[in-house]
């Protein structure tokens, strides 16, 4: 099969052989995707010329009915995107569910804001600025939505979430988008796109798809455009870098990679909830998706007195996950997407484990029912590093895998001057039933940190889980994460909008700010 591209409102064929899409159990080639030969300046030009101006003629509150009717057309379809989840990502059906439903929740949550925004066509901030003597004269902010077209740049581990996630915001937003999905798994992405133009809820030109190519996207960008990349910091920095999008000062969101971390209280001794719920909570984070999400906890910080009791329990809890093909009822853990992403995982492994003991995982693995020659499984390696102050790997490798490194803290100001050398990352959390530790500790850590989850037996029934993205807060971090935020509720929409202070007579401004939806940015 020879996945198409959906540009200038056809279905079009790349050229070429193209890119083989492969099932990391069997090795079996499932489908091709090329997107030579495709014009993307004609593309990206369709999508702001046509898509843009019937996006924007819709109020929030019609953008949301849309946003609605895709996902009930994906809805209607799930069951074969968990088949495609299975065969292309080898996902089991925790991992399926997170992807695909994440996916189609971030839809639903983006139908419910543009119900509350309503039937207005801009944003505007509330008040107005007074700038003279006279009251009659003053300013006010509004917000439009940009002229241009979303590029949706995605990695390869969510295919559903990462494109619905940035799909939501940028339609609900007005503007139109071309999705360019990893090529890896870009076939659940294409199934989805199809079945949303081919059920006709969006008009032409709205939503657009290349999948496998696309290199020169980045000299096609204009300044009226917004670029939302998710990947590696390497590619961010790639595409960020480029001429064009330089000169033409192009929005630029990046989602890349992080050393998120997880931190124990000193309280929470062995045999408190809390310190349960941080190895269980450490133990999902290393197996879910086999450890591909971009918000996983690499790094676990524990009081020194209690490093060994931390790791024998995660041992203890890791030695329970089988691995192995998912179609396997038993099975908890799949594998890697492909045999470069896990040559990278072993690689990167082996960089920790010159700082770090292996204490699960190593050699004499034996997935269950696959060929362990050709399938692409990495097992639950879970690392002990004694010296996190001398060692450098542990906080600057990312192991895009089930791989994580407990190491231990000595004082409050060690743990969140460790935290510190991941650079700057996407997710934090912090387990303790200490009220004055777990504010001091996320004051500490939070400029590092886009999000700090805080657990304590309480709230151990309602969190939501240190690595999940939820669409009513900012998910991005700084520095290495990349420095982009995107969903936040109404926050996310203001990548997509252009600000605009205008200054006039306060009754001009005043009927101004009645039409607008007045929201908080
Ligand atoms: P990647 O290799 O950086 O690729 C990301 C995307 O960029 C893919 O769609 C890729 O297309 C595309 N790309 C690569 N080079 C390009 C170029 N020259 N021009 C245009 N597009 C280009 O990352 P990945 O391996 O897919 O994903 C894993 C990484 O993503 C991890 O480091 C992970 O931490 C990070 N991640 C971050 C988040 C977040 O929200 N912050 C979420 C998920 C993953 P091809 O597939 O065709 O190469």
């Amino acid at each position: 099969m020879k996945i198409q591209n959906h540009v200038h409102g056809e279905w079009v064929d790349g050229n070429g052989e193209g890119t083989p899409l492969v099932n990391p159990v069997s090795g079996e080639e499932i489908a091709r995707a090329t997107s030579d030969g495709v014009d993307l300046g004609r593309a990206l030009d369709h999508a702001r010329t046509v898509g843009g101006p019937a996006l924007r003629a819709m109020t929030y509150a019609g953008r949301g009915e849309m946003l609605g009717k895709i996902n009930e057309t994906l809805t209607a379809n799930r069951d074969k995107y968990a088949d495609i989840a299975l065969r292309n990502s080898g996902n089991t059906k925790i991992d399926a569910a997170i992807d695909i439903d994440g996916g189609t929740g971030t839809l639903f949550f983006y139908t419910r804001l543009a119900g509350k925004l309503g039937d207005a066509n801009y944003l505007r901030d509330s008040g107005f600025e007074r700038m003279a003597k006279d009251a009659a004269f003053q300013g006010m902010h509004i917000w439009v939505p940009l002229k241009g077209a979303g590029i949706h740049i995605n990695a390869f581990n969510f295919p559903s979430w990462g494109l619905w996630e940035k799909a939501a915001v940028s339609l609900l937003a007005g503007v139109p988008f071309l999705a360019k999905p990893a090529t890896a798994t870009c076939l659940l992405s294409y199934e989805m796109i199809r079945d949303v133009i081919d059920a006709g809820v969006v008009p032409e030109g709205t939503i657009s798809l290349i999948c496998g190519g696309g290199r020169d996207l980045m000299d096609h960008v204009t300044g009226r455009d917004a670029v939302a990349f998710t990947g590696s910091a390497d590619t961010a920095n790639l595409l960020k870098g480029n001429a064009n999008v330089i000169a033409s000062s192009v929005r630029f969101n990046a989602e890349a990679d992080s050393l998120n971390m997880s931190l124990l209280g000193p309280d929470a001794r062995p045999g408190t909830a809390e310190f349960d719920l941080f190895v269980k909570e450490v133990s999902r984070e290393m197996t879910v998706k086999a450890g591909q999400k971009c918000t996983a906890i690499r790094r676990a910080f524990v009081p020194a007195g209690i490093l060994d009791e931390v790791a024998g329990a995660l041992e203890a809890r890791l030695a329970g996950t089988v691995t192995g093909d998912p179609r396997n009822e038993t099975v908890r853990m799949g594998p890697l997407v492909n045999k470069a992403q896990q040559r990278s995982a072993l690689d990167g492994i082996a960089q920790l484990a010159e700082e770090a003991d292996v204490i699960t995982g190593g050699d004499g693995f034996e997935p269950v029912d696959a060929d362990p020659e050709i399938s692409s499984f990495v097992p639950p390696t879970l690392l002990k590093c004694a010296d996190p102050m001398g060692a450098r790997a542990v906080h600057e490798v990312e192991v895009f895998g089930p791989a994580c490194t407990v190491m231990p803290y000595e004082t409050a100001e060690d743990a969140v001057e460790l935290a510190s050398r991941g650079g700057g990352s996407l997710a934090a959390s912090v387990f303790t039933a200490d009220d004055e530790f777990a504010n001091a500790a996320t004051l500490g850590i939070a400029a590092d940190h886009g999000r700090v989850l805080v657990v304590d037996a309480q709230v151990a029934g309602s969190q939501t889980g240190h690595g999940i993205v939820m669409p009513m807060c900012t998910h991005g971090g700084p520095g290495r994460a990349g420095g982009g935020e995107e969903l936040g509720g109404a926050r996310g929409l203001r990548f997509y909008h252009q600000r605009t202070a205008v200054q006039g007579r306060l009754d001009r401004l005043e009927a101004l700010a009645e039409a607008g939806a007045e929201v908080a940015l």
